[in-house]
């Protein structure tokens, strides 16, 4: 009780002599390739400047945000997120969808605002810099490289590859290899390309473990001799300038130059996340997309578990992601009627880690959303059987079609649990998808894109702080 009225004295007096405290708030955007970063951030950054499609922000509805602008970023040596010509793309006559996240980019919005609640009348408006940082989950899934020798990594992952069809001619080709043969570039290289087409194609199949992360996804690295190497059999020897200790040496520059200047630059200094999950495409590839989805998020997600890694907690030093969000893109594809269940099968996903109390001392809260809606609702009977599906125009050739794309189960349990028995196929139930253009839209001044749930996710991300 005491203990609480002293802190709200002590909130009261930090309020009035500092009104927004420190008025920036970074908040990180990540998610697997597609999953819809991209997509998200030109929305929220629409939706916030317009601001006409925003109930749900509190300080919209109570009509405290006096101006919302873009500003150059602090960051100087970083790529501004391109927010224009994205958003051309979506808008434009012949609407497309931009191009995806391919490294990590930032954007700062600003906010003018009058104080709320308690402090409305006491104090003048106040500034907040909302600094969003876009980068790839895949590059997350990178921390485990930072406790591993180059021997250990590779040892681990030949091993996985040998269980692997997809992986059988990167190992036939680092198998014919002699490590302690001195080293030569041709070889390092076809190495490297022969392990980078067995990620894609690891990938493709929806298997999680797909390290190193910017062999995937380069960004500005693509070629470089820190990305030419792959991982070999330990030779009896390895002498002085031997392929084997060549493919070490770039393994180690790849995880201090690469890896740790990524966490300690942009990682470390997240306040609030998003965590974006196409659970959607993954539901309707099958059980196995399913179970590897799970996985992979469980080792995406490990980089907000303090005490998972060492090097990570000296980083953060005892401060923490204050919020985080995960949330079921692309939820148009479906009637509103199915969202909270889309919901329940992202929650069941990422359960593992909340039950291990693993984001100790972060709130957490998932959701399902659109970032731009590129369908309509309607009910269809046929023969007497009433459908909720959606309408939109095909990706493929723009033609208006009706999607009813299956039932998701009441309860998630199941649906995880045959994933992780390694079903083959859903056992009742088929769940179809079809890929939808963006639909034109006609902008009004204060009208931000069409979205599902996007004022709701600013809310939880950003609202305490406005
Ligand atoms: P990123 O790789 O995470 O940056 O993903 P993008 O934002 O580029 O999204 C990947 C693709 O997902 C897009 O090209 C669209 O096809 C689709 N997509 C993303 N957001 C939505 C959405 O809100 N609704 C629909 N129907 N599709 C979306």
């Amino acid at each position: 009780m005491a203990g609480g009225f002293i802190q709200s004295i002590g909130d009261m007096a930090e309020a009035l002599t500092n009104p927004f405290g420190d008025n920036t708030l970074r908040l990180g955007v990540t998610g697997l390739s597609r999953a819809g970063k991209t997509v998200f951030i030109t929305s929220l950054v629409n939706n916030l400047l317009e601001r006409g499609r925003m109930p749900q922000l509190r300080a919209q509805a109570e009509g405290r945000i006096d101006a919302v602008f873009l500003q150059p970023q602090p960051d100087l040596t970083l790529p501004r997120f391109d927010y224009e010509t994205h958003l051309a793309a979506l808008t434009g006559d012949n609407p497309h969808w931009p191009d995806s996240t391919r490294a990590v980019s930032e954007l700062r919005l600003s906010f003018r605002v009058q104080p709320g609640g308690w402090f409305a009348g006491w104090r003048g408006p106040g500034e907040l810099h909302l600094d969003i940082v876009d980068y790839p989950g895949e590059w997350l899934l990178d921390l485990g490289l930072l406790d591993q020798t180059y021997a250990q990594w590779s040892d681990e992952v030949l091993t996985r590859l040998a269980k692997r069809p997809e992986g059988a001619d990167f190992l036939a080709t680092a198998r014919a290899e002699d490590g302690a043969l001195p080293h030569a570039e041709d070889r390092a290289k076809l190495l490297a390309d022969r392990f980078t087409a067995y990620l894609h194609a690891a990938r493709a199949a929806g298997r999680s473990d797909c390290t190193p992360g910017r062999f995937l996804l380069p960004g500005d690295l693509a070629g470089s001799p820190v990305l030419t190497f792959a991982p070999l059999p330990l030779p009896g020897q390895t002498p002085r300038g031997s392929l084997w200790r060549e493919m070490q040496r770039r393994y180690d520059a790849y995880v201090s130059r690469v890896i740790r200047p990524f966490f300690q630059t942009h990682f470390s200094r997240i306040d609030r996340q998003i965590v974006l999950v196409d659970v959607l495409e993954a539901v309707h590839r099958g059980p196995q997309a399913l179970e590897d989805l799970r996985r992979t998020m469980a080792d995406v997600l490990d980089a907000f578990r303090p005490g998972r890694n060492g090097f990570l907690d000296r980083l953060w030093n005892g401060r923490r992601v204050e919020k985080i969000l995960f949330a079921a893109t692309k939820a148009d594809h479906l009637h509103h009627t199915q969202h909270p269940r889309l919901q329940a099968v992202l929650r069941a996903m990422v359960q593992d880690a909340e039950q291990r109390a693993a984001f100790r001392g972060a709130r957490v809260e998932a959701l399902a959303l659109s970032a731009l809606r590129t369908t309509v609702e309607e009910t269809v009977t046929r023969d007497g059987l009433t459908l909720d599906m959606v309408r939109g125009r095909l990706l493929s050739d723009g033609r208006q079609v009706a999607m009813f794309a299956g039932d998701l189960p009441e309860d998630p349990a199941r649906l995880m649990a045959s994933a992780r028995q390694g079903a083959e196929a859903w056992l009742d139930a088929e769940y179809a998808l079809m890929h939808f253009a963006p639909a034109r839209i006609s902008r009004k001044p204060g009208e931000g894109l069409p979205h599902i749930r996007m004022d709701r996710a600013a809310e939880f991300l950003l609202g305490d702080r406005l």
